[in-house]
């Protein structure tokens, strides 16, 4: 099928050869002749699946007619991010550019003066973020009577982020005659139950299994016992083993935690940006701009941060901390191998990320292969299972660093900075952080800096259900004393 094939307008298949796609992808076949026949639509579609251009093509050949009134847009797409609202409004630009629409983009962190300017003028596609468009709402700057597509980008993200009650707001103050389209990556029961309310007589679509990563992306699980040190110290062997990475995103699950690994990274001699919810919108797009010109080869991201991110060279995604939300590792995956390129995925996961990882196997439903790094203790799911009631098993501290140190053969990359005390610090702040011990120093086998990422893995975790129950089951607190048992009491 190519694209003439979907009733779209010369204008719009011009614009489709400028910007180089030569055969629609399935979300952008099934969807568009649907939408340009005025029906409601229920995506399923990952982002990597083209799904943006399957709403934004449509869209702007049926707002072709018409003009939009003062403070009334025609359409509404409302996107849980701001880096997602840029992006669609680039979409926006690029097919669009031989029509004439007007947009506007309402986010948290520009002007509002500017963006009152814009309404004023009156829009055809107004792309917003739920807070935002309320304000102005609420400030009598917009009415919405007259919107009468609303398009609901990543819904399932809108729930994560807890933005369902604006959406619902949102969308009462819509006529109730309108064509609603609505795209999520999963399709669990809650947003069925909102897709269900939005919704009338949706033509479905969905282009992946639920929940399904990219096929296209090889993953790996590096499992490593340590705390965030060893876990930075694992994560630069695997890097350094890729060889020279183009461009990779880096998740953590902290935002003070983005900001660690950042610093660690940059003083370990990488090219790395942080990107995360508390920057300024400015910095925001300046690091992203940055990340996309190749001038910096590492982002450093939170999940919300890079919610929507589209960076088609984007080689590798490395999950320096296990997703605490498994439809994350979905997500998060799913911004390398995005249109048919091919993308490497690795997870590093302590013992305490057991559950964690139970959770994002079941979510994918399919297993993964399992790594261990020389040099690095590695965990068993009994051992997991038995750390129930403790909060660790810990060696006793560490004795032998100087001694590993003049064991160790570095790298010329990590004997530099090695060296650096700044590391240290951040692996104190780092271990705080952690709270649970991990501040602790690991004594029995220190990663010997010679060690290198076994290339043959030495599992496939998933594929078989490990036993429920300990292996060797303790009770209590079981070998391990807390402090505060130990600790004397204060009789008054
Ligand atoms: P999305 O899922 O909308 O985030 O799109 C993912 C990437 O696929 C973006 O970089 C798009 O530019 C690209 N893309 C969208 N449609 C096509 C197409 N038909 N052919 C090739 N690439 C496409």
């Amino acid at each position: 099928m190519s694209f003439s094939d979907l009733g779209l307008n010369p204008k719009l298949l011009q614009a489709v050869e400028d910007v180089g796609y030569t055969t629609p992808t399935p979300i952008q076949e099934q969807a568009i002749p649907y939408v340009l026949m005025g029906r409601d639509v229920m995506g399923c579609a990952q982002t990597g699946t083209g799904k943006t251009a399957s709403f934004t093509l449509p869209m702007i050949e049926m707002l072709s007619s018409g003009r939009a009134r003062a403070r009334m847009p025609r359409s509404l797409i409302l996107t849980p991010t701001r880096e997602l609202a840029h992006q669609i409004s680039e979409n926006f630009e690029s097919y669009g550019k031989y029509s004439k629409l007007s947009k506007a983009l309402l986010i948290g962190g520009s002007s509002f003066a500017e963006q009152i300017k814009l309404l004023e003028r009156g829009v055809d596609v107004l792309i917003a973020t739920p807070g935002r468009l309320l304000d102005l709402f609420e400030r009598g700057k917009i009415m919405l009577v007259d919107t009468k597509l609303l398009v609901i980008d990543e819904a399932d993200r809108m729930l994560d982020m807890g933005f369902i009650p604006d959406v619902e707001k949102i969308v009462s103050l819509l006529p109730p005659l309108r064509q609603t389209l609505f795209f999520s990556a999963t399709m669990a029961p809650e947003i069925r139950k909102l897709s269900d309310k939005f919704l009338s007589n949706p033509k479905e679509i969905s282009v992946t299994k639920q929940a399904s990563t990219a096929e296209t992306v090889e993953q790996t699980i590096i499992k490593i016992d340590g705390g965030p040190k060893e876990k930075r110290e694992a994560l630069r062997q695997v890097m350094t083993g890729e060889g020279e990475i183009q461009s990779a995103i880096l998740f953590c699950n902290r935002k003070k935690d983005v900001d660690i690994l950042n610093k660690s990274l940059n003083v370990h001699g990488f090219s790395a940006a942080a990107l995360h919810g508390d920057m300024a919108q400015s910095s925001r797009m300046e690091t992203l701009s940055d990340f996309k010109e190749g001038k910096v080869k590492l982002l450093v991201c939170s999940d919300v941060a890079a919610r929507g991110l589209d960076i088609p060279a984007v080689s590798h995604v490395f999950n320096f901390d296990v997703p605490v939300n498994p439809e994350d590792y979905v997500h998060r995956i799913g911004r390398t191998g995005r249109a048919g390129r091919e993308g490497k995925a690795f997870t590093i996961a302590t013992i305490e990320d057991y559950k964690g990882l139970r959770n994002v196997l079941t979510t994918i439903n399919s297993g993964i292969p399992v790594v261990s790094l020389e040099g690095f203790e590695t965990w068993t799911d009994e051992e997991a299972a038995s750390l129930k009631g403790r909060r660790r098993r810990r060696p006793a501290k560490a004795t032998a660093k100087s001694s590993d140190a003049k064991e160790a053969k570095p790298s010329r990359r990590r004997k530099k900075s090695d060296d650096v005390a700044e590391d240290d610090s951040t692996d104190t702040a780092a271990s705080s952080d952690a709270g649970n011990g991990a501040d602790e120093k690991r004594s029995a086998k220190k990663p010997t800096r010679t060690a290198r990422r076994k290339t043959k893995p030495t599992a496939v975790i998933g594929e078989r259900e490990p036993s429920s129950e300990p292996s060797n089951p303790t009770s209590s607190f079981g070998d391990h004393t807390p402090a505060f048992i130990l600790r004397e009491a204060k009789v008054a």
